[in-house]
């Protein structure tokens, strides 16, 4: 077993070899990689050493210590967080070679084709359909609220492939090539002013089936472990003391004492702990997910941090008052990357509205703790063993 004492060591070769002061970017991260220090709890030859996942603490501070790049989580988020653990659940041999480097290292963006019109909460609803026509799938349908597909090669799809079962049991996962000339992306302006998601048009798009992810028709038991790592990547990210939203508005407080009030102080001291709280817990969950996948406590990381983002980001806007309603720049931006505490605190306000609707509302995930988690009786389903095609729609 790979101890913190082996992981140092690794990690000193790797930054003799390839110093990060004279080392392109690209190329220190690739051979980051191919020394099993990416992701170290990832297999040998993947990015990992099959080490604790809890050690890759160890490898970051020692580059962060000695100044080597990252590979921009935020610009990567949804690849890093949702499309790498399903690949490597349940890709091929074929499958990981080909796709966990170039996502690693950030030179391919991934996007996740799954919410619908018509199929959001209920996304075993959805319509999109995938037919087989000899070697390949043939997709058809809409896609909405996509974020990044605008910088996106690849994407991870799920698509109906059987209408004659139930909704559950006739999905299909796939990866889908977004520069299919049969693919395309139109910008959603967000209430912030920025289109960091997009809808997805896909017409009779091409899909090898070696692109299928997993087992045909098995594409909702795929999705649980994309939606159950999405869950974490949202709301159980990795983060310092004061870190998240809480940062800004403490560092306001300190710096701007003459905004203070008696009834202000009570909410951000209140705010403040509940925020360490959640930082403490997500520190718990990582330390859990040593064990394996993440199951359905993630939803209660994403809860948390949806109703305090909102909390605190609220609360900035009062301290600040009149200037906290200031909004200098409506521009429709295409941002590369979202970071939810970035720009100012109008733009924390707005943006903090989407964290309890993107990753699973804030009503779906607390249905999801009190019947899996809880163990409290589920929501009645009436549609259960109805074939798709009969559900109304
Ligand atoms: C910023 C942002 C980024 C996103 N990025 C992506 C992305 O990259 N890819 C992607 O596929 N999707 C993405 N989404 C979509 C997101 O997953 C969906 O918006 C979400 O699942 C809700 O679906 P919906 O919008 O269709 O709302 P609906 O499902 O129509 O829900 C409407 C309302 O009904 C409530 N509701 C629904 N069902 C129940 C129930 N059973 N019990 C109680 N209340 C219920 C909901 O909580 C909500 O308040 C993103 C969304 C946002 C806001």
């Amino acid at each position: 077993m790979t101890d913190a004492a082996e992981l140092r060591r690794r990690t000193e070769e790797l930054l003799a070899a390839y110093p990060p002061a004279t080392t392109d970017r690209t190329n220190f991260l690739k051979a980051r990689f191919d020394a099993g220090l990416a992701w170290v709890h990832y297999p040998e030859g993947l990015g990992g050493l099959g080490a604790p996942r809890s050690l890759q603490a160890v490898v970051d501070a020692e580059l962060e210590a000695a100044g080597a790049p990252d590979n921009d989580p935020r610009r990567i988020g949804i690849g890093l967080g949702m499309a790498a653990p399903t690949i490597l659940g349940y890709g091929t041999g074929e499958q990981k070679q080909r796709y966990l480097r170039p996502l690693w290292v950030g030179e391919e963006v991934w996007c996740q084709l799954f919410s619908e019109p018509g199929a959001g909460s209920d996304l075993a609803a959805l319509g999109t359909r995938a037919v087989r026509e000899g070697d390949d799938w043939v997709v058809n349908g809409q896609k909405v609220w996509t974020s990044s597909a605008h910088l996106a090669r690849w994407a991870i799809l799920i698509a109906r492939t059987d209408p004659d079962v139930p909704k559950h049991r006739g999905i299909t996962y796939f990866i889908c090539d977004m520069t299919d000339p049969g693919v395309e992306v139109r910008p959603l302006r967000q209430i912030t002013g920025e289109a960091e998601f997009n809808e997805v048009f896909l017409t009779d798009v091409r899909i090898p089936d070696s692109r299928r992810l997993g087992e045909v028709g098995d594409g909702w038991r795929v999705a649980q472990t994309t939606l159950n790592n999405e869950r974490v990547a949202i709301g159980g990210m990795r983060l310092p003391r004061e870190g998240g939203m809480i940062g800004p508005v403490s560092r306001t407080w300190r710096e701007r004492p003459e905004l203070r009030t008696h009834d202000l102080h009570q909410r951000l001291l209140k705010l403040w702990v509940e925020a360490e709280v959640a930082r403490l817990t997500g520190e718990r969950l990582r330390q859990q997910l040593v064990a394996g996948q993440p199951g359905p406590e993630g939803s209660g990381m994403k809860l948390a941090f949806a109703r305090l983002n909102q909390e605190i980001s609220g609360l900035e806007v009062e301290l600040l008052g009149e200037e906290g309603l200031l909004y200098e720049d409506w521009t429709m931006r295409r941002p590369e990357l979202v970071d939810f505490t970035g720009r100012d605190a109008g733009y924390r306000y707005l943006r903090s509205k989407g964290n309890s609707i993107e990753g699973g509302t804030t009503e779906v995930l607390l249905n999801i703790v009190a019947e899996r988690v809880l163990g409290l009786p589920s929501e009645p389903r009436t549609d259960k063993d109805v074939a798709w095609k009969d559900l109304a729609r």
